[in-house]
């Protein structure tokens, strides 16, 4: 029992780790990679969102820069162009320069970016100068006026041309090479100014970097200050924060002089870079240049070197950014990838625990397909999971039509079998029952219910073998009467039929009833004499009252009823056979529930069962005899098959007496031989009866029908003492470990005293014991495990080994078999005999795996061609049977046989 457990478990936590690693593990990983999908998707997403908004921003800074500087240049050709300043430039005195300034106080006065605007001549000297300063707007007094030679700026400026527009590097308040604090940013802006001797001077105007600046604020993202904007010149990064006051604006613009510039211009100039994209480390630039459309042409001085608009973003913060998500939430995910896997792992557990049951069942039932018998298999609420294809066809229905209902729902027997009653220790229930077939055709069936129950769930399958009849219908043995004519005996009919004859001549739906209380004799030990009239006459009025007008009742003997009535149809029967039980139930309520009714109730009626009383009588006699040799079924309806078998029965049984007497038992041995070597190496030995009467009759039909009357007790004995005789003269000739194998039914080896009787013979003879093989059927093990595993342990003690017969072909109990200490399994002959043509090996490689896992010798019968025994070569099934090597034949034959082939 342990190690079978082991074994289930250990089958089951294999089939679970495969499960969960091929089903549930790549679902997870799918879950997991999905998670990670989305979260680079999102990222990429993010990404890709805030390159785009770069790229406006610079473009739309580098647009406005460039407006800028295009309508400076404006304002300062503007401003060379006016007539004022013409006069000026050719006639310089105090009051044309008085009027100049004047309208360059007005200028500036209306453009608050400008800071200063200047005429300075080539060689450097301040002509004109106006201020702007707090107070406002100041002429510079030409005292105050100063020599600006030195400056780069007028270095620079003194190299133009004609159309040239000069900007300079953004500068700061110096003093002597220090900064003084604020510290002011200046950008200057100049064009050249020329008169008919050439070149004169310029216009120069200072304007307010900040405001300059101010275009990088205005356009930064500043909403997720993920990106930053900058001006770049070759000297500096202007800007590249992004907060947006003038403190901050002029720190940064200070603190950026840094020698990243020199790594982005760089970058900028290096070739391949038309996408004007690049990265240094994590941070990812875009730039641009400011473009100018060819009205002038713009001189950027030597420091300042080009400008370009920059910006940046820093992707590790990005990722940081996205990731946040993921981050706060990372415990949250794996709980729930782990509860996902979990619930996958217990759904999977469940699963597999439910079909590993399912499997072995099914799997039982499977090979149950090779049975003769019909199986079933419903779950604890009875509904079918498993049908056989025997039940299928005795029974005309289809598994998938069935499937999930009740038997009783498409059973229509006449049998209720409670199931409760299974339970009463055995687990098993069984009796005679009678189901209707799909055609509507009465079959009567010997049932076997076994229930299969776990220790603490209770009920969990049940499992129904439907076998033929064992309890074959019995008869009166009334001598040579003719069966055919009269079941009754003339007596009876006498009795019965001078109420009744002619009057049911040709009359449709009559019905005949003989109902026969089994306890009467109980019952009227318990009443006085008055008592029992008024007993029987009770029951007489009550039935009658149940009956139509038409309706009659006769109670030609005590505890025997005849009821007869008009049925408005057949089905009628079974309403009218409920209200009779409950007049029969009820009256355990009379003489203080000292009675108890047991009863049973034959029935025929017109005209499918007889036209006249005497057949209707006749009929419903039989099936009442027929049903008093089943369990449990009270009423059954007479039908031409129990006639059949009654009248086959009846003749098998007069003759056995006869048989026994004259000697028509005979023995026939076949043998059975090595697979590899092909020599013998056991026989068994098969009964034979020729009957002087009835010819030749199989053992597959009589050996049950002697079951029923315990003659098979008789007859095993008889078989047993003719092998050890006969088998005598072949002891000296055999092998060592020739076996001679003798069937027993199951009523022989359930009976102990019968067992101990044959191995006493066995002892008795000059056969030694370990020559000796008892097959039982696997029948036999199913019914009572205990008694089995008692009775093979007795036979090997005493040196018998033992075989399991047609083996596949009953409930296969694989699990039992383990726990049996069985010599050898026969494997049925419904496993070969279709192959290799229409059946493909499978199920015998199977069953003889099983048997050699374990220690089981196999055999297998009804080998009848040569490629079934080099397939059973190539599973390493030990030994075969069959008429491939020989027919069974009798002692003087196998002599001759073994003496050619050993
Ligand atoms: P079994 O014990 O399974 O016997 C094997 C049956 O298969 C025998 O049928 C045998 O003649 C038949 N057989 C053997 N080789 C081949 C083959 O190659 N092809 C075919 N088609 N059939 C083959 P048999 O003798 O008619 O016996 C039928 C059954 O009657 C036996 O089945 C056994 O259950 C029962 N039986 C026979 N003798 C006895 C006996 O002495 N006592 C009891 N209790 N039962 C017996
Ligand atoms: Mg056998
Ligand atoms: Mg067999």
């Amino acid at each position: 029992m342990h190690s079978s457990k082991i074994e289930t478990f250990r089958q089951i936590s294999r089939i679970l780790l495969q499960r969960f690693f091929f089903i549930a593990m790549p679902f997870i990983l799918l879950c997991w990679a999905g998670l990670e999908l989305s979260y680079r998707n999102q990222y990429k997403s993010v990404i890709f969102d805030i390159e785009k908004k770069q790229e406006s921003v610079v473009r739309l800074s580098a647009l406005q820069l460039r407006t800028i500087i295009e309508s400076v240049n404006n304002d300062l050709n503007i401003i060379r162009n006016s007539d004022e300043f013409t006069t000026f430039l050719a006639s310089p005195d105090s009051l044309t320069r008085n009027e100049i300034s004047q309208m360059f106080a007005r200028f500036l006065r209306s453009k608050p970016s400008f800071s200063q605007l200047r005429y300075i001549e080539t060689s450097g000297r301040e002509v004109i100068r106006v201020n702007r300063s707090r107070e406002g707007i100041d002429i510079v007094a030409p005292e105050n006026l100063q020599m600006k030679s030195d400056r780069y700026y007028v270095k620079s400026m003194q190299t133009l041309k004609p159309g040239d527009l000069y900007i300079s590097d953004f500068d700061l308040n110096r003093e002597d090479g220090e900064y003084t604090i604020p510290y002011e940013i200046t950008v200057r802006f100049g064009i050249p100014v020329f008169n008919s001797t050439g070149n004169a001077g310029f216009l120069l105007v200072n304007y307010d970097g900040l405001k300059l600046l101010q275009i990088l604020t205005e356009f930064e993202v500043s909403e997720s200050s993920r990106i930053s904007m900058g001006l770049l010149s070759s000297k500096r990064i202007l800007s590249f924060s992004n907060q947006g006051s003038r403190e901050d604006l002029t720190e940064s613009f200070f603190y950026h002089q840094d020698e990243q510039v020199d790594e982005l211009l760089l970058r900028i100039s290096s070739p391949g870079n038309d996408m004007n994209r690049f990265n240094l480390e994590d941070i990812h630039y875009y730039y641009s240049g400011i473009e100018f459309s060819g009205a002038f042409h713009t001189i950027f001085d030597k420091a300042a070197g080009n400008w370009y608009l920059i910006s940046s973003y820093d992707s590790n913060r990005v990722k940081a950014e996205s990731d946040q998500f993921f981050i706060r939430n990372k415990w949250l995910i794996t709980v729930i990838l782990l509860i996902i896997s979990l619930t996958l792992f217990i759904i999977i557990f469940l699963y597999s625990l439910k079909e590993s049951e399912h499997f072995y069942l099914v799997a039982t039932g499977y090979v149950s397909d090779f049975s003769h018998d019909g199986i079933i298999i419903t779950d604890h609420k009875m509904r079918l999971i498993y049908c056989n294809r025997v039940f299928e066809s005795t029974f005309g229905v289809r598994f998938d039509e069935v499937k999930g209902k009740k038997p009783h729902e498409f059973l229509q027997g006449q049998s209720r079998i409670k199931l409760s009653e299974t339970d009463n220790g055995t687990n098993i229930w069984e009796g005679n029952v009678w189901d209707m077939t799909s055609s509507g055709v009465y079959l009567q069936k010997f049932l076997r219910i076994k229930t299969v129950s776990t220790t603490h769930k209770g009920v969990q399958y049940y499992i129904g073998i439907y076998s033929e009849p064992r309890t074959i219908l019995g008869y009166q043995n009334r001598g040579g009467n003719d069966i055919d004519s009269s079941y009754l005996s003339q007596d009876t009919l006498d009795f019965l039929s001078p109420d009744l004859d002619g009057k049911y001549r040709h009359e449709a739906n009559r019905l005949v009833m003989i109902l026969r209380i089994n306890n009467i004799s109980d019952i009227v030990s318990l009443l006085s004499e008055s008592e029992e009239s008024s007993f029987i006459e009770t029951l007489s009025e009550n039935f009658q009252s149940v009956l139509s007008s038409d309706g009659l009742v006769i109670a030609p003997r005590s505890g025997m009823f005849l009821l007869s009535d008009v049925l408005e149809n057949p089905p009628m029967v079974d309403v009218l056979m409920e209200k009779i039980d409950l007049i029969l139930s009820s009256s355990r309520f009379l003489y203080n529930g000292r009675v108890s009714v047991e009863y049973v109730s034959g029935l025929a009626y017109s005209p499918e069962h007889g036209k006249t009383a005497y057949e209707l009588i006749n009929n419903a006699y039989i099936a009442l005899d027929a049903l008093s040799r089943m369990k449990r079924v009270k009423y059954l309806v007479y039908n031409q098959s129990i006639f059949e078998q009654v009248k086959m029965v009846r003749h098998i049984k007069d003759e056995i007496d006869t048989a026994f007497a004259d000697g028509e038992f005979s023995v026939v041995y076949q043998i059975q031989n090595d697979v590899i070597t092909r020599t013998p190496i056991g026989v068994e030995a098969l009964v034979r009866w020729n009957s002087s009467r009835l010819g030749h009759v199989s053992p597959a039909v009589f050996v049950p029908i002697m079951e029923e009357d315990l003659q098979i007790k008789r007859l095993g004995k008889h078989i047993l003492k003719m092998v050890l005789e006969e088998c005598e003269a072949i002891m000296e000739m055999v092998p060592e470990h020739f076996k001679i194998s003798i069937n027993l039914s199951s009523q022989e080896f359930n009976d102990k005293q019968l067992v101990r009787e044959l191995v006493h013979m066995v002892q008795e003879s000059r056969v030694v014991s370990e020559k000796i093989c008892f097959e039982i059927t696997e029948t036999i093990l199913s019914e009572n495990l205990n008694h089995t595993s008692f009775t093979i342990n007795y036979l090997h003690s005493n040196r018998i080994s033992v075989a399991i017969d047609d083996f596949g072909t009953g409930y296969s109990s694989l699990s039992y078999l383990k726990h049996l200490r069985s010599d050898k399994l026969k494997i049925d002959r419904a496993f070969i005999k279709d192959f290799p043509e229409n059946d493909d090996g499978t199920i015998i490689k199977a069953i003889s795996d099983l048997a050699h896992q374990m220690g089981v010798r196999v055999i297998v019968e009804g080998v009848e061609t040569e490629a079934q025994l080099n397939y059973l070569r190539s599973l390493h099934c030990e030994e075969f049977q069959g008429y491939l090597e020989s027919r069974p034949v009798n002692i003087r034959e196998l002599r001759k046989q073994l003496e050619e082939k050993l």
